[in-house]
């Protein structure tokens, strides 16, 4: 299966399916690694870019374990970067399993260039430039030394060339190809890790690409395209424009609720590097919990105020054989809208969303109804106190149940964020919570305001700034609407007028 070049979102539709109903994963170094979280939990994953340490497993072992596996009664996909027959050994292994009678499929990929061509804003052909392009990897093959005589010939008979691993000898390449007949003058870019916020790309001249890459640095996994198409760049290129790209933020939250926003993250052409700083566990007193959610139809209405006190709550009521059913006649309220979005799976949709995603403005919506006598409220064990306080001076009986616990995450993560701002790996750290800030200052301890005044910090509401300033951090972008694409909306704004 073909993992594309860089972008998980390249993944096809084809790929998506097979991944989520696989047994075993066979992955290597080109295939991007949030597309694992695509596979299921149970599934078993193989990293076999490099193995144990070694750097180049051979490509026998890679078949037999193939074979073993399918033998073995399991669905395997073997995921490679760009398309798995275009300069992979995708032909090889499914030679292989045809060989041993072993059934099997082929998922194409969006490849290299096919990326590079669309993010670099280079098309590889175009009516007026170019009516051919030949795709060729500068690599050896094994037993056989490189000579340019070939690549003299190819000089003039095509247009567009295109070469896959061939920084090694991009110098050699170059000169091979001008003193074919192609004039040194003749546009050329180098591109590296197409499609990636790491993306990087270097233009010049055919006679002077070569030293231009390496004095930039570049090395593989690139391509080095040679022809006028070259020349398009500048008005298509629209990837490495972005105010965002290239940015690495930082999502301090657990793996599994960071999915949507490394998504978002990623569609701006950033970087998210999740970091959990915070634990969730379940309540203390896990009784109490159920013993409210059986009595939750006793309520007018039940305020959820975050996604994690729903989940947790649905928990209970599972433990006990129940379901929505429970509800009866009380009414569902939520704090904005993910919190209304995880609640939809368990089969409720909330009556109320406040409009500010503010517990002030929930209960004032709740005010406003008129007639609400008993509320429940399942939520962290710690939190703010506004919403219910504001609910009892309106006269309402309010029950608040402590649904979760949250904690500052372990030392392994503590040692993992203090080495990322310290080796400026990190751009920007998105605060998305109170208790996100909370947690981040009791991870970097007493250091934390002047660690975190290396980047730029920015939060996702007032409330989320004041909880940052309070404890000595200077935030320099809070977000006008107050969810995770208002945040990012309001950080390129940030640095759209930084640019210009
Ligand atoms: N099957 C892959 C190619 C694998 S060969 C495909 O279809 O793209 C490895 C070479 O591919 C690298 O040396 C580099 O030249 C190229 N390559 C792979 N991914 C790339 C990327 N994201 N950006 C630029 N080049 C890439």
């Amino acid at each position: 299966m073909g993992a594309g070049p860089g972008d998980p979102g390249l993944i096809t539709v084809r790929g998506r399916d097979l991944l989520a109903t696989a047994d075993v994963v066979l992955h290597d170094a080109l295939s991007h690694p949030a597309l694992l979280d695509l596979c299921a939990s149970g599934a078993e994953l193989r990293d076999v870019g490099k193995r144990g340490g070694s750097k180049n497993p051979t490509q026998d072992w890679i078949t037999s374990q193939l074979i073993e596996l399918a033998r073995a009664g399991r669905q395997v996909v073997r995921l490679k970067g760009g398309d798995p027959l275009l300069f992979a050994r995708g032909a090889e292994e499914a030679l292989a399993l045809a060989e041993a009678g072993i059934l099997f499929e082929i998922v194409p990929g969006v490849s290299s260039p096919v990326a590079a061509s669309a993010y670099a804003g280079i098309p590889m052909t175009h009516r007026d430039l170019s009516s051919s392009v030949t795709f060729i990897t500068g690599s050896d093959r094994e037993g056989k030394t490189w000579s340019p005589d070939a690549w003299k010939r190819l000089a003039t008979a095509t247009e567009t060339i295109c070469v896959l691993m061939g920084m090694q000898r991009i110098d050699a390449i170059c000169r091979a190809i001008i003193e074919g007949g192609r004039s040194p003058s003749t546009p050329a870019a180098v591109v590296m890790w197409a499609g990636r916020p790491a993306q990087r790309v270097v233009t010049a001249p055919l006679g002077e690409i070569a030293e231009a890459a390496q004095r930039a640095g570049l090395s593989n996994p690139a391509l080095i395209v040679v022809g006028d198409v070259v020349s398009l760049r500048e008005p298509l290129r629209w990837f490495d424009r972005q105010p965002l790209f290239g940015r690495r933020l930082l999502v301090p939250r657990p793996r599994h609720q960071a999915v949507g926003t490394a998504e978002a993250i990623r569609r701006r052409a950033a970087e998210p590097i999740i970091l959990p700083t915070i634990e969730i566990r379940p309540a203390a007193d896990p009784e109490a919990l159920r013993a409210a959610a059986r009595r939750v139809s006793d309520y007018d209405f039940c305020l959820f105020t975050s996604a994690n006190g729903v989940d947790c709550f649905f928990e209970a009521l599972g433990q006990m054989s129940l379901d929505a059913r429970a509800f009866g006649r009380c009414k569902v309220g939520a704090i904005g809208p993910k919190t209304a979005e995880a609640l939809v799976p368990h089969g409720i949709r909330a009556d109320l969303t406040a409009a500010e995603f503010v517990g002030e403005s929930l209960a004032q919506a709740i005010l406003d109804i008129g007639g609400v006598r008993r509320v429940l409220i399942p939520r962290a064990r710690v939190a703010r106190e506004q919403l219910p306080e504001l609910l009892r001076q309106g006269g309402v009986t309010v029950d608040v149940v402590s649904a979760y616990e949250t904690r500052p995450a372990g030392s392994e993560q503590k040692q993992r964020l203090q080495a990322l701002i310290a080796d400026n790996e990190v751009d920007v750290v998105l605060f998305t919570s109170s208790s996100t800030v909370d947690s981040m200052v009791e991870m970097l301890g007493p250091d934390a305001p002047a660690l975190l005044s290396r980047v730029t910090l920015a939060s996702i509401g007032p409330i989320t700034s004041a909880t940052a300033a309070r404890r000595g951090l200077e935030v320099a972008v809070t977000a006008e609407t107050y969810t995770v694409e208002g945040l990012l909306d309001a950080l390129e704004k940030h640095y759209a007028t930084e640019l210009s």
